[in-house]
């Protein structure tokens, strides 16, 4: 039986202190039920919480740590530039290194700009499209998440789902008029919304894989209809590769899906599990950013040199690796995927599993999840008894059903045995 008695305490002391007790609103643990756990350390497929419990870590900090926690490489990149100093506020050569590797790693990146977070790159991403193409309107998916910024707030995925909440108090009515929100993989609907907005829409954003509404496949013919629309329309099309971008292909999702995009948002997985994001794109439409352009984008951290230094060892690992890594982790989650497909017939419970490469979102519906819509016919409650005894069992995964499970190259076949084994236990319990 494990002990929680220290996150516990660490959880009262957060409460009086920070909002919810948290800094960022799933870790709460509120749609699984049970107090957040406050973890000490991370090794390999391992997490750790305060009180010396140990679970196989399929959260992987929501995606960044593809090698596992703490890989030897990355630690020794960032000490060695934590020792010639933290932060310079001026140019350093290891940021023109990662620029190079972005470029040459991502088919539609020909320039890009080094920033802190997700929400940051996607937030400037989308203001070089409205500069560059001089109009207002945007078009996002339902179920997508963009980060925080108060354009993007509507409909969207991850803890807005989890919470159940249609978008933030906060953002005022005419910041959101410009965001036109769509059905996920609904051609048509996109059809209709461009004709009736023509000359009208700087960009159109998404998740060409979603993540943050679990894991959704684009269809062919969406993504056919969104690039030949906004490529007929002069509206650029931006790809959100926070989560994708080097996970599903060394060259994100738009290598693995054959369709390019104007600009591309990445973060996660390039800052090797520091705070490190990016967004790049056709060097015209790039070269709007000041001080060559008008857009106006800095950062006092931007190209911080740690975490460039995490990013380029992790980049550098994973262009080493390339040619076997992703396959191996593909074929490795093609196989949790079989063997929880296996356990929920033996056991009775209706699930769908979506899974592209090292993401896999397990729904506890019977109906196929292709959208928004068919996302929220999940059971959340199921899913929250599921994640408590999956926890119980030593596994660790997302606290939302709105959310990928993921794998790293520290998960070996014998690790993952074991958390398929906890899977087939945990959908007996929730039968
Ligand atoms: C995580 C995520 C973001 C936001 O990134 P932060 O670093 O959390 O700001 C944006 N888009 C997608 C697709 C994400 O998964």
């Amino acid at each position: 039986m494990q002990s929680h008695a220290n996150s516990a305490r660490l959880f009262a002391e957060a409460l009086r202190v920070i909002p919810g007790g948290v800094n960022s609103p799933v870790r709460a643990f509120k749609s699984v039920g049970g107090d957040p756990l406050f973890m000490q350390r991370g090794e390999g497929p391992y997490i750790f919480d305060v009180d010396g419990n140990r679970y196989i870590d399929h959260v992987m900090s929501w995606g960044p740590l593809i090698f596992g926690h703490a890989p030897p490489q990355i630690l020794a990149a960032i000490t060695e530039a934590a020792a010639r100093g933290t932060s310079f506020g001026a140019s350093t050569e290891a940021e023109v290194r990662l620029a190079q590797k972005i470029v040459a790693a991502v088919p539609s990146v020909e320039k890009v700009r080094l920033v802190s977070s997700g929400t940051e790159a996607v937030m400037s991403a989308v203001r070089v499209a409205r500069g560059f193409t001089r109009r207002d309107k945007i078009i996002k998916f339902e179920g997508n998440y963009h980060g925080h910024s108060d354009g993007f707030l509507a409909k969207a995925g991850s803890g807005l789902t989890t919470f159940d909440l249609p978008d933030s108090a906060g953002v005022p009515k005419n910041l959101t008029l410009d965001t036109l929100t769509l059905p996920y993989n609904d051609a048509e609907a996109f059809r209709d919304a461009m004709r009736a907005h023509p000359r009208e829409i700087a960009c159109v954003m998404l998740e060409a894989v979603a993540g943050n509404m679990g894991v959704v496949t684009p269809r062919a013919d969406f993504l056919h209809a969104l690039r030949e629309l906004t490529t007929a329309d002069g509206t650029l099309l931006l790809f959100d590769e926070v989560i994708t971008g080097f996970r599903l292909a060394y060259g994100g999702a738009q290598e693995l899906l054959g369709v390019t995009p104007d600009l591309t948002a990445l973060g996660k997985i390039i800052g090797g599990g520091l705070p490190l994001a990016a967004y790049g794109g056709r060097a015209d439409i790039m070269d709007t950013v000041a001080p060559v352009g008008p857009v106006y984008q800095a950062g006092t951290l931007s190209g911080n040199p740690l975490a460039v230094a995490a990013g380029l060892a992790q980049l550098t690992l994973l262009e080493q690796h390339k040619d076997t890594l992703y396959t191996k982790m593909h074929c490795q989650m093609h196989a949790l995927a079989q063997s929880t497909k296996e356990a929920a017939a033996r056991a009775g419970v209706p699930i769908r599993i979506n899974r592209v490469g090292s993401m896999m979102t397990v729904f506890f519906t019977e109906s196929k999840v292709t959208d928004f819509t068919t996302a929220k016919t999940a059971d959340a409650a199921r899913y929250g008894a599921y994640f408590r005894a999956l926890l119980e069992r030593g596994v660790y995964i997302a606290p939302s059903q709105f959310e990928a499970l993921f794998l790293s190259m520290a998960h070996t076949d014998d690790i993952l045995a074991e958390t398929a084994a906890a899977i087939a236990e945990a959908l007996h319990v929730v039968a």
